[in-house]
């Protein structure tokens, strides 16, 4: 049997970690170097026999050393490791390329290493047979790559060793004790198992509700580890279905350490994903290989790849646990960051974009026909826009402003400037619905400034706003066959000046003849590989992306470091403050009555229906059943109107238009009305089942109300809000500021999940946290130097840094 120097290795480096305190193996250090040196003095070549012996492996009676002489013999043995170790690799060449990768036990847990590398399926790993792989699938894990990252959400600490003496009522407590009778039991309806158990301090009883095999697992006079919650049952303490493990010579992984708690999914049990997980990082965490240059390991006090997986799932103590944390963090930010550099050096680099220069007196009598005057904050960011649009280098701008606080009419004026200057423009939103509002919204501040207005089936053209007609227009995905063809043709030919729409806008099949600008609303709807495709679209058009997200600087700048930032931070005058409130079920009643009133005084009201899964279908489903409730048992009287994602857009304009002119009371939605619709007169929104919500969506949809002039309110209807969003909803009561508010949600979902970076074309950020200011100040920093010092990542030391890049940005073709 070839010997196995890495899991050597590994032990003593965890035993110089611990402090020299002989706890690295269980066992003892000295039991663990006999059997590695019996296995090893088979397989050793003869010119490492002599050194291998020298060092006394197997006997150097390491409980007997004080720790200056444990330190010096164990500095010996690693320092001997690193000069010999890549000979013992190619002293056994079938062996070489699975060193790091073998399992340090001899449990095989992996199959036939050669073939299989960290993108192989986990099927590759034994014991995850196909039925277990779909169930894997659901928690997005499908490579073995995707186990090692798919770290625990916390972990419970069961580090510290009690004796039975020592145990306190309600506490999590660990001891390590002898099993001296199992047996079953019938408690209440349930066949349990219930043990007694014992050390040299006293015994104590530990019963497994319900589980009746433990009896098997459990024999008399085995020791055992159990971790778990104790209770006093009739003046005795209990551990009720503790976590157990039988002590055998080998790593605890239920039991006495920090435990790893994963998420799970339907028929994954905690103790089998432990058991998989550990032996992938067993197995595998190993083959990781270490991208980031050693230099920055080094000044930044990083550690290496490898022990940082293997610490972020089964910590030696929190130290570690923690260290992990920073150093995959700091992994996700630095990718993220370089990719984001690329992006804008790709861009700035490029062709070179056409400055927009439009007329000035016609933007000023658009701005004279609008039936408010711009709030300071607008004019300024609609400058700071007008100075990029001069510019031969492409604007890249990312304009931020709360809900409501007008980024529409600032879109508007920068989009007339380019039809001005005679180029194109495109402004994109991330629904149907939305787009078909700004296509309304626009007609209506244009046809201020017009002096006629013609109109078929999806363009609007103003005469008197330019020296020829301007032509708006609006595709969707609902403009569809002869029209669409039509539409396709007009602006291929350059014959619509501003094109409002959906994702369609950035089919391969829509071509435009001189895209000078495009707009990107709600843009973290999007995400940055959008982005770039919509900037394809013409000869480099300038680039406004808005968002109502307002993101901490910090964040803006890593995320969004290939924009500039522009910030809207004022909201137009009158605006009042909207009466929040989380209503308990019980409060329905009243919620409606409250509804009617105010539909009595002659106002409206949004009723959006719970989110119940992420399809258009069931969504559109259950709220249309809420709808027919509403309307035929709680509001007989009132004009109810239905909206939801799968009605065709005629239906959902009709809808739209018919509560927007107040024919409708109140309109029961899906949560499609989160972003966007604007409708001065309705005062109330009703959100049900605001719990399944993140607060800057909750915020978003009390955006709905309090844009006319009359008191406004806001009502949050949770059944069983969970912890997490109990929080959620004390804090929107209580705060209307949107930037404090997504600041709560960061903290409170991590960046990753706030961005849905999964479908926007980000890495994944799972690791950080927005509270990691100086994780990111760190990330930004060694990028922008690696990126001044060798942009493309081309230099050696750079190589397996730019594959890695390559991997998470699969579009970024600039590295690959
Ligand atoms: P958002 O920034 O959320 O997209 P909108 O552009 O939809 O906000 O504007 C919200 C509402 O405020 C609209 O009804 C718009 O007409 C109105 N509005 C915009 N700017 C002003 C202003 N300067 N004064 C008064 N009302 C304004
Ligand atoms: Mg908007």
């Amino acid at each position: 049997m070839p010997i196995d120097a890495a899991s050597l290795r590994k032990i003593l480096e965890l035993e110089r970690q611990k402090g020299y305190q002989d706890t690295a193996v269980f066992g003892g250090l000295d039991r663990f170097l006999a059997n590695w040196s019996a296995r090893a003095a088979d397989s050793i070549s003869p010119e490492f026999a002599e050194p291998f012996k020298k060092l006394k492996l197997g006997s150097p009676h390491y409980p007997h050393l004080s720790t200056e002489e444990r330190r010096q013999w164990l500095e010996d043995v690693l320092a001997f490791l690193d000069r010999a170790e890549p000979d013992i690799k190619t002293a056994s060449p079938a062996y070489a390329s699975a060193t790091a990768a073998r399992p340090k036990r001899r449990v095989s847990t992996t199959k036939e290493l050669s073939s299989t590398s960290l993108d192989s399926a986990i099927t590759a790993v034994s014991g995850i047979s196909s039925s277990l792989q779909a169930k894997f699938q659901k928690l997005g894990v499908k490579t073995i790559r995707d186990l090692l990252y798919h770290f625990p959400g916390r972990h419970l600490d069961y580090s510290r060793l009690k004796t039975i003496s020592q145990l306190a009522e309600g506490r999590e407590e660990t001891i390590v004790a002898n099993v001296w009778q199992v047996k079953l039991v019938n408690l209440g309806r349930h066949r349990s198992t219930e043990a007694i158990l014992g050390d040299e301090t006293g015994n104590v009883r530990a019963v497994w509700f319900g589980n009746p095999y433990l009896v098997k697992q459990l024999s008399t006079n085995k020791r055992v580890a159990l971790s778990g919650r104790v209770k006093l049952f009739q003046g005795q303490f209990v551990f009720e279905s503790p976590e157990w493990e039988v002590l055998e010579e080998k790593e605890l992984i239920h039991t006495g350490r920090l435990v790893p708690v994963y998420s799970l999914t339907q028929g994954l049990r905690p103790r089998q994903m432990r058991k998989i997980i550990k032996a992938v990082v067993d197995g595998w965490a190993g083959q990781v290989a270490d991208y980031v240059p050693p230099q920055i390991i080094d000044k930044r006090h990083l550690l290496k790849l490898p022990q940082a997986i293997r610490q972020a799932h089964f910590p030696d103590d929190e130290t570690l646990k923690n260290r992990a944390r920073i150093r995959l963090a700091f992994d996700e930010l630095l990718l993220l960051q370089i990719g984001v550099l690329a992006r804008k050096r790709q861009w700035r680099q490029g062709q070179p974009a056409s400055p927009l220069i439009g007329s000035a007196p016609v933007l000023e009598s658009f701005i004279a026909s609008l039936p408010y005057q711009l709030t300071g904050a607008q004019q300024r960011v609609l400058e700071e826009i007008l100075a990029d649009l001069r510019k031969k280098e492409p604007m890249s701008r990312l304009l931020q402003g709360e809900v409501g606080s007008g980024k529409t009419v600032v879109a508007t004026a920068a989009l007339l400037t380019a039809a001005a200057a005679g180029y194109q423009g495109a402004f994109m939103a991330p629904t149907e619905i939305l787009a078909e509002q700004h296509f309304s919204a626009l007609s209506e501040l244009l046809t201020r400034a017009a002096s006629e207005v013609t109109e078929d089936d999806c363009t609007r053209s103003f005469d008197g706003i330019l020296d020829r007609p301007l032509t708006l227009a609006l595709l969707t995905g609902d403009v569809k066959g002869k029209a669409k063809t039509e539409l396709k043709k007009r602006i291929q030919a350059g014959k619509v000046d501003i094109v409002i729409g959906t994702h369609a806008l950035i089919q391969k099949e829509v071509g435009f003849k001189k895209l000078g600008m495009a707009v990107i609303d709600e843009q973290h709807r999007f995400g940055v590989t959008q982005r770039s495709v919509l900037r394809q679209k013409g000869t480099n058009p300038h680039l406004l992306a808005m968002t109502a997200t307002p993101i901490p600087r910090t964040l803006a700048l890593t995320l969004y470091g290939d924009l500039d930032l522009s910030v809207i931070d004022e909201l137009p005058p009158g605006r009042q403050v909207i009466k929040t409130k989380w209503l308990k079920p019980w409060q329905r009643e009243s919620a409606y009555k409250f509804i009617s009133r105010q539909v009595s005084e002659g106002r409206q009201a949004f009723i959006v229906c719970p989110l119940i899964e992420e399809s258009d279908a069931v969504q559109a489903k259950a709220a249309t059943a809420e709808y027919q409730l509403l309307s035929s048992e709680v509001f007989p009287d009132l004009k109810l109107g239905l909206l939801h994602g799968r009605m065709s857009s005629k239906d959902k304009d009709a809808v739209m238009r018919a509560f927007r002119c107040g024919e409708l009371h109140i309109l029961v939605s899906t949560p499609v009305v989160e972003v966007g619709i604007d409708v001065p007169n309705a005062t109330v929104m009703l959100v049900e089942s605001a719990d399944r919500f993140g607060l800057s969506q909750l915020h978003q949809f009390r955006g709905r109300v309090g844009r006319g002039s009359q008191q406004s309110y806001c009502m949050f209807l949770s059944e069983t809000p969970s912890e997490i969003a109990s929080k959620r909803l004390d804090i929107i009561e209580s705060t209307q500021d949107g930037f404090a508010l997504a600041e709560e949600d960061l903290k409170l979902r991590g960046p990753g999940e706030f961005f849905g970076t999964r479908q926007s074309g980000i890495p994944d950020l799972k690791m950080a946290k927005i509270s990691d200011v100086n994780i990111l100040e760190m990330a930004r920093d060694e990028a922008t130097r690696l990126f001044e010092e060798d942009p493309d990542l081309k230099k050696a030391e750079h190589r397996a840094l730019a594959k890695e890049v390559a991997r998470v940005w699969p579009d970024a073709t600039e590295w690959s």
